[in-house]
């Protein structure tokens, strides 16, 4: 399949992503994953990007155009994909239809996920991400915590709270989002993919999600 996640930080893009491969082989693709791995792995790319990360700001189109037009002409691709965190901005949207024309690819759906804004930030205060770049296993101190305070279950690296994962960063953030990337949910209702989803398990917004699909 191939599908656009939209949704605000903390939304569960993710956790949605995840539970989609498994239906099908498709693969995630999480800008925000490929950027924290750079940053850590401190590449050309990871420099440019850890500044705007941090503060929560987002990082410039050009960047992202560049990562992801290299990773969708990846082969694994062709059993197709899931797209979590991009794109972000009317910019990258549009970059992208071009670039997906380009390459003969058509996407099955954009799903708009829903959530309270108080879900939200009890959500992304109680967040913990493994520091290992090649893990980046997510859990929640309330309702996922690790099996041992602090330490990764899959990989045994430490988890820790992302530095914009601070008041202050989540709250500029959850800004950035309404004002750059929510228009992006009037850009695909004309292009006639929009499907909107609100449920408070991701179980049955990935039913809702297959059905749209397969219907
Ligand atoms: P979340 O969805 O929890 O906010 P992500 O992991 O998707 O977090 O992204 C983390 C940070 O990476 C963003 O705050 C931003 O700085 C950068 N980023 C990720 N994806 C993009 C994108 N498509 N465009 C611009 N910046 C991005
Ligand atoms: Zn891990």
């Amino acid at each position: 399949m191939r599908v656009i996640l939209l949704g605000a930080p903390g939304a569960g893009k993710g956790s949605i992503a995840k539970l989609l491969t498994q239906v099908d082989g498709s693969v995630q693709i999480s800008t925000g994953d490929i950027l924290r791995g750079a940053a850590q792995a401190g590449t050309d790319l990871g420099k440019k990007a850890e500044a705007y990360m941090k503060a929560g700001d987002l990082v410039p189109d050009e960047l992202i155009m560049g990562i992801m037009e290299t990773r969708l002409q990846e082969p694994d691709c062709t059993k197709g994909f899931l797209l979590d965190g991009f794109p972000r901005t009317i910019p990258q949207a549009e970059a992208l239809k071009v670039l997906l024309n380009k390459l003969g690819i058509k996407l099955d759906v954009v799903a708009n996920i829903e959530v309270p804004r108080e879900e939200i930030l009890n959500r992304l205060t109680t967040r913990r991400t493994c520091v290992n770049p090649q893990c980046q296993a997510i859990y929640n101190v309330r309702t996922q915590p690790s099996k041992v305070e602090g330490v990764c279950d899959k990989c045994g690296s430490p988890i820790v709270q992302r530095d914009d994962e601070t008041a202050e960063a989540i709250s500029h953030r959850l800004d950035t989002y309404s004002q750059k990337t929510a228009p992006l949910i009037d850009f695909y209702r004309q292009e006639g993919i929009l499907l909107t989803v609100s449920s408070p398990s991701n179980e049955a917004i990935v039913n809702t999600l297959m059905e749209q699909i397969k219907g």
